[in-house]
């Protein structure tokens, strides 16, 4: 018998808005990683009605973060079937205490961190405006309406939901950094953290795609790869 093959470790890290998602689903289009959302992880539990899942509704409906200890628990329970595959988190860790319990368990190879300037994000969180009678959605950069704020087929004005509001976006950036900042600092030192800028997606992604490429074991990759 050979080798055992060697897996990877990695976390992606991005504030809402990052792209994260388009990345995150890119990588495991191209690369053998499991892909493990912690939010998903979350909404799989509350609509199966665990008792984790019950628990944890009731800091999602009030926009607060699950108790370090209850997600820390769930996401290394969850690794545990995945020893013999190479993952990427997604969403965890979000905070030092869950980053230091994670790295109790398992070595992290590298932190894909996705840095998007706050003012494109802004504009790509702010850019939906919904007509409330017939629920039409428009995006000003990808879909707008002929005249700024009016709906097209009734003239009437558009609005923004509370999550789309300037102020609501600007909230939960500020506390994605406060969250976050200690974790990247503790990757940073840990010499495994990879920081990826830019203002576009697609203009980001070869570069990931680059990194992992000469990052992950053979075995990690899917044959017939283009970017
Ligand atoms: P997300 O889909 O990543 O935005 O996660 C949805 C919600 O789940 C978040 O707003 C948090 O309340 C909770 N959540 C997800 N990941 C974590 C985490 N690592 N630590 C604490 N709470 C989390």
């Amino acid at each position: 018998m050979g080798a055992p093959a060697r897996l990877l470790r990695a976390v992606i890290m991005g504030a809402p808005g990052s792209g994260k998602g388009t990345v995150s689903s890119r990588i495991t289009k191209h690369f053998e990683l499991k892909h493990l959302s912690s939010g998903d992880l979350l909404r799989q539990n509350m609509l199966q009605g665990t008792e984790i899942g019950v628990l944890a509704k009731t800091f999602i409906d009030q926009g607060k973060l699950i108790p370090d200890d209850v997600m820390t628990r769930l996401a290394l329970h969850e690794l545990k079937n995945l020893t013999q595959c190479s993952w990427l988190l997604d969403g965890f860790p979000r905070t030092l205490p869950q980053a230091e319990a994670l790295d109790r368990t398992y070595q992290i190879d590298t932190v894909i961190n996705l840095n998007v300037p706050f003012e494109v994000i802004k504009q790509r969180l702010t850019a939906r405006w919904i007509h409330p009678a017939s629920g039409r959605v428009y995006n000003i950069e990808f879909n707008p309406p002929k005249t700024v704020g009016i709906d097209d087929l009734t003239g009437e004005p558009l609005i923004q939901r509370e999550d789309d509001k300037p102020e609501t976006v600007i909230k939960r950036l500020k506390a994605y950094e406060a969250q976050t900042e200690p974790v990247l600092e503790y990757y940073q030192k840990k010499g495994v953290l990879e920081t990826f800028s830019g203002t576009e997606t697609n203009k980001i992604w070869p570069h990931v795609y680059a990194f992992l490429q000469m990052k992950v074991p053979e075995t990690t990759q899917k044959a017939s790869i283009t970017p």
